[in-house]
């Protein structure tokens, strides 16, 4: 897969975790798809 910043072809989809806000309505979404470059590391 191609990264869209640097255009090498070493971007790959991971999963993340992710949470949103804080205290009581703190809202965690799992399994949020980034793609991830291993050149760049931008995500
Ligand atoms: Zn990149």
């Amino acid at each position: 897969m191609n990264c869209q910043i640097c255009g090498k072809k070493s971007a790959s989809i991971k999963k993340v975790t992710k949470s949103f806000g804080r205290g009581p309505r703190l809202v965690v979404i799992e399994d949020i798809p980034v793609l991830s470059c291993s050149s760049c590391h931008e995500s």
